[in-house]
C-alpha cells in the first residue's frame, strides 16, 4: 500500500501555495513597516523549555506535545508555539544586551497532537510577533494595532477583537479569593475540568466553553473590578492608544489567561464565519515568562495567529487575490538544431530575469502550443526550420493571436522591452 502523510497534517501544492506566499508577504511587508525583524530557532527544544515556558497545567503540555527521546536519551518536543523558544533565544543569545525593546516575529509550523478538523491540524503554522524588554502600554497598543492593520491590509472583515485585563499576581491574588467566594455555594454545578480548576486556577473557569460552567459564572467578579492602581492604569492606556489607532475592540471580562506568568493585557481576534474553531489570533502580556525560563526578569508581549484560518476566512470572504500571471513566453523549438539555438537564448532570458520555460518532452509543434497556453504564457517564442533558416524567431501573442518576426539578433533586447512594457501595465 502507498504511505500517506500523517493525520492532521497537509501538503501545500503549487495552486495553493501562491495564497500562502501572499499571506506570508502581507505580513512581512507590515512588520518591516512596524520595525519588526525576523527571528527563526529550531523546529524541536529540550521539553523542559515548554514545560516551563508554556506551563504544566495547559493542555499543550497535558495532552498535545509531540516529545521524543533522541539517541542519547535526551527528551526533545517539537515546538508546540513559539514564545517559550523566542524567550530562550533571548536570554541565550543575550538579545537584553541589545537596545531594547527587541522586536521579532516570526512564521513557521507548529505540532500538536490534536483531533484534526476544520482549522485545526497536526503540523499548522504560526505568525507571531514578540517584544521584549517594553513593559509601556504602547507596546501592547502597538502590537494589537499591528495585527488590526494586518487584518485591514488582507481585507478581513466581520472581526471581533475582545481585550482584557487579567492583573499582575498582586491582583490576581485579591481576584482569585473574591471568585472562589463566589463560586463556592455552585461548586456542584461545575464540570470535572472546572471542579479541578477551582483549587489550582480557578480564573480558567471563567472561560469555560461548557453552557453549565458559564451559567454558574454569570455575574462573577471580573479581574478588571479588582485591577490595582499600576493595572488599571495601564489597561485604561492601552485602551485609549487602541482608539486613537482605529482599532474596533471590545472589552471581555472573560477573556483570561489562566498562567502565572501572564499579566496586565490579553486579547485575541475572531472571525464567526469559519466555523468552531473561529480564534485567528490570541496574545497579551506575560512579564513573569522570560524569568521563568531563567533568563533576567524582562517584560513581554507578543502574539501568535494561525494561518491555515486567516487563510480560510479570507477564502469564505472571496478576499484571496487573483493567482499571479504564469510564464512570460514559452519556447517552442522544432529539431535538435533549433532546440540547442533555443536554449542558449533561454539561459540568456533567463539570466536577465524573464520566466521563460520550454518544452521538454519533445512534443510536435501543436500539442507545444497547447502546453504554451494551459501554462498561461503570454507568448510563444517559435523556431523551426524556417526560421533558422531565416535567421529570425517567431513571437506568437497567444492572448491576440498575432505574431511577429525579429532577427535573432536583436531578440533578447526585443523580448526584454516587451516584458518590461508588461511588468509596468
Ligand atoms: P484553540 O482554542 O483553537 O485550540 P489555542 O488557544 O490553543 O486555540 P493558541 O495557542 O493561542 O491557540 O495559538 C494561537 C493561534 O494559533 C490560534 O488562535 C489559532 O489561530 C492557531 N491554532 C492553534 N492551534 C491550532 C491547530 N491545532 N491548528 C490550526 N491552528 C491552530
Ligand atoms: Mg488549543
Amino acid at each position: 500500500m502507498a504511505i500517506q502523510r500523517p493525520k492532521g497534517t497537509q501538503d501545500l501544492l503549487p495552486g495553493t501555495i501562491e495564497t500562502w506566499q501572499y499571506l506570508e508577504e502581507t505580513m512581512r511587508n507590515v512588520c518591516r513597516e512596524y520595525g519588526y525583524e525576523e527571528i527563526r530557532t529550531p523546529i524541536f527544544e529540550a521539553t523542559e523549555l515548554f514545560l516551563r515556558g508554556v506551563g504544566q497545567t495547559t493542555d499543550i503540555v497535558k495532552k498535545e506535545m509531540y516529545t521524543f527521546l533522541d539517541k542519547g536519551d535526551r527528551s526533545m518536543t517539537l515546538r508546540p508555539e513559539m514564545t517559550a523558544s523566542v524567550c530562550r533565544a533571548y536570554v541565550e543569545d543575550k538579545l537584553y544586551g541589545q537596545p531594547q525593546p527587541v522586536k521579532l516575529y516570526y512564521i513557521g509550523p507548529m505540532f500538536r497532537y490534536e483531533r484534526p478538523q476544520s482549522g485545526r491540524f497536526r503540523q499548522f503554522h504560526q505568525f507571531g510577533v514578540e517584544v521584549l524588554g517594553g513593559d509601556q502600554a504602547v507596546v501592547d497598543a502597538e502590537v494589537i494595532s499591528l495585527v488590526w492593520n494586518l487584518y485591514q491590509r488582507l481585507g478581513l472583515t466581520g472581526l471581533e477583537v475582545h481585550v482584557n485585563s487579567v492583573g499582575c499576581p498582586v491582583c490576581r491574588t485579591k481576584h482569585r479569593a473574591l471568585l472562589q467566594e463566589f463560586l463556592s455555594a455552585r461548586r456542584d454545578d461545575l464540570c470535572k475540568d472546572c471542579l479541578d480548576r477551582f483549587e489550582r486556577n480557578p480564573l480558567r473557569i471563567l472561560d469555560c466553553k461548557n453552557p453549565t460552567c458559564q451559567a454558574v459564572t454569570s455575574g462573577a467578579p471580573t479581574t478588571r473590578d479588582t485591577l490595582c492602581e499600576d493595572c488599571s492604569t495601564h489597561f485604561e492606556r492601552v485602551l485609549a492608544l487602541l482608539e486613537v489607532a482605529g482599532v474596533l475592540f471590545r472589552v471581555n471580562p472573560r477573556l483570561v489567561r489562566g498562567l502565572d506568568y501572564y499579566t496586565k493585557t490579553a486579547f485575541e481576534v475572531m472571525v464567526e464565519e469559519i466555523g468552531a474553531q473561529s480564534s485567528i489570533c490570541g496574545g497579551g502580556r506575560y512579564d513573569g515568562l522570560v524569568e521563568e525560563i531563567g533568563g533576567p526578569p524582562t517584560p513581554g508581549f507578543g502574539f501568535a495567529m494561525g494561518l491555515e484560518r486567516v487563510l480560510l476566512a479570507l477564502q469564505v470572504q472571496h478576499k484571496l487575490p487573483e493567482q499571479k500571471p504564469g510564464m512570460f513566453a514559452m519556447l517552442v523549438a522544432l529539431g535538435e538544431k533549433a532546440q540547442t539555438q533555443g536554449f542558449a537564448l533561454l539561459n540568456d532570458l533567463r539570466t536577465q530575469g524573464l520566466p521563460v520555460s520550454m518544452d521538454l518532452l519533445g512534443r510536435s509543434l501543436k500539442a507545444q502550443l497547447k502546453s504554451a497556453d494551459r501554462q498561461g504564457a503570454r507568448y510563444a517564442l517559435i523556431l523551426g526550420e524556417e526560421e533558422m533558416e531565416k535567421k529570425v524567431l517567431l513571437i506568437k501573442d497567444l492572448t491576440l493571436g498575432e505574431q511577429i518576426e525579429v532577427p535573432l539578433m536583436n531578440v533578447v533586447e526585443e523580448l526584454n522591452k516587451m516584458y518590461q512594457r508588461g511588468v509596468k501595465v
